[in-house]
């Protein structure tokens, strides 16, 4: 494990919520008139110092968007479908449509260098923490497998080899207790 003895030192921790995000609101942009047409620039800003943090390059035609931004040196594309419903009390309200899922949204959050439905990343994330249980596992089974029944220190092992196999199997379930951890936070659980 790298880091100190704080909590969580270099651990491999993903407790990013979507509110950390870049996101981009269709109504805010309705409202900023950029859904008419034309080409405009969007910039996200500390709220406290009102310092630029990113921005991207919107253009509005009929019935859809290109947004076109920077991801590292890599210049990005996405091709973002707008449809509109009417609203109950009369008027239209205009929605994206994720370009992943086609699924009908009000926010699109960026992340991993793509604008994608909150749940279209949420899927990725997860299937991200599996991947990562599963190494665990296996990490953990092989580490097993050195020591006799219970973990215990076969004949002829050394005390320290055997407390730093057991050390490494605790960092194995670590890493799916975060992972779990993790989850939790992305699908918004708050406790039992
Ligand atoms: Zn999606």
């Amino acid at each position: 494990m790298k880091g100190g003895s704080r909590p969580g030192a270099g651990r491999p921790t993903q407790h990013i919520k979507a509110e950390h995000c870049r996101q981009l609101d269709v109504r805010r942009l309705a409202k900023a008139q950029i859904l008419a047409g034309g080409t405009w620039g969007w910039a996200w800003r500390n709220p406290d110092t009102g310092k630029e943090l990113a921005s991207i390059g919107i253009t509005a035609w009929p019935g859809a968007l290109v947004l076109e931004y920077m991801c590292g040196s890599d210049p990005m594309r996405d091709h973002i479908d707008i449809t509109t419903s009417a609203c109950h009390l009369g008027g239209t309200r205009p929605w994206f449509h994720c370009p992943r899922c086609g699924g009908r949204v009000a926010l699109l959050y960026l992340r991993g260098g793509r604008f994608r439905c909150r749940k279209c990343h949420g899927l990725r994330y997860i299937s991200q923490g599996l991947d990562e249980c599963g190494r665990s596992w296996r990490k953990q089974s092989k580490l097993e497998a050195r020591l006799g029944p219970n973990w215990r220190r076969p004949k002829g092992m050394h005390r320290a080899t055997r407390d730093r196999l057991l050390g490494a199997i605790w960092q194995c379930e670590e890493v799916r207790e975060d992972a779990l951890a993790a989850y939790m936070d992305r699908i918004g659980f708050k406790g039992w």
